[in-house]
């Protein structure tokens, strides 16, 4: 059977996911609904991608059959009063709020409702996109299966214990922030060196994208694959060698406890 797929909140992570789920056919345009806080985002999101603009969030609410809450932890519990008498029977609600527990969730909805807890992230935009998700008792394995299905088709997915669900914005959710930094810094070096801009972003864009692939590929410990890079008394060594010494990847660690600690708060 055709669902009807609706999105309340049209922003970056709600438009990333609704061009990934049309760009490989899982779901047909005319089977989207967005609602959105002004009529002007949902009507250029509509225009963009061919899909149903709303009126009103109720509007998305009585149609959906898999509603997404894509606005921000502070306005779910706002949002869910608005629609909570308007759901049709058996529907999914699958927020991408940072923080949200399921339980939470349900506690806005006043009673028991299906909820599927995920965290996308927005390189969903070019299809390459990694998500984590869970489900509450209510949802079975098939309706999990088929929410699984329309979050990979903008990337990769996996399906984790909702205890760990607060630690994925720091790993997956929020880390394309720092590579970008990490890009931006690389290319910034280029530049100082006497590349091009646009050259320096495309080489550590590049580098950045192979190492990852690589990774993933060849399933080698990214420890292993940073020794074959390093030949003994060369150049690289002595770039990781700074590197240690300015506490690289203690930065990271650092980052990734304050992005959990935040989450936490926002929950
Ligand atoms: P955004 O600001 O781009 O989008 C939020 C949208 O909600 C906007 O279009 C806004 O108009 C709309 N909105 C606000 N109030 C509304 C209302 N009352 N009714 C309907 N729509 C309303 O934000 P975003 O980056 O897309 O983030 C949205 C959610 O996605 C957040 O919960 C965030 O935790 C989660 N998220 C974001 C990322 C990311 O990388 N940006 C990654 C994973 C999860």
């Amino acid at each position: 059977m055709r669902k009807r797929i609706g999105f309340i909140g049209s922003g970056k992570m709600a438009q990333a996911m609704m061009a990934g789920m049309i760009r490989s056919e899982v779901v047909v345009p005319q089977d989207i609904l967005i609602s959105s806080k002004t009529g002007q985002t949902r009507i250029k999101a509509a225009a963009q991608y061919g899909v149903h603009a709303v009126e009103s969030n109720r509007d998305a609410a009585r149609q959906a059959d898999i509603l997404f809450l894509g606005v921000t932890p502070d306005l779910h519990k706002e949002v869910i009063e608005e629609i909570k008498d308007n759901l049709v029977e058996n529907v999914i609600i699958v927020t991408i709020a940072a923080g949200l527990t399921t339980k939470k969730v349900e506690g806005f909805f006043g009673r028991k409702v299906k909820v599927i807890r995920t965290m996308p992230n927005t390189p969903s935009l070019a299809g390459a996109g990694m998500s984590a998700m869970c489900a509450n008792e209510l949802v079975t394995e098939d309706e999990l299966a088929e929410v699984k299905e329309l979050f990979r088709s903008f990337g990769e997915v996996e399906v984790i214990s909702e205890g760990l669900m607060d630690s994925i914005p720091s790993i997956s959710g929020s880390s394309p922030a720092y590579v970008y930094m990490m890009i931006e810094a690389m290319a910034d070096g280029g530049v100082k060196q006497g590349l091009k801009r646009d050259q320096a972003y495309r080489l550590a864009a590049q580098a950045v994208y192979g190492a990852a692939k690589m990774v993933l590929d060849t399933e080698l410990h990214p420890g292993l694959l940073k020794d074959q890079v390093c030949s003994p008394g060369g150049a690289t060594i002595d770039a990781v060698s700074t590197l240690e010494k300015e506490r690289f990847r203690g930065a990271i660690l650092s980052a990734m406890e304050s992005c959990t600690a935040k989450v936490k708060e926002l929950g």
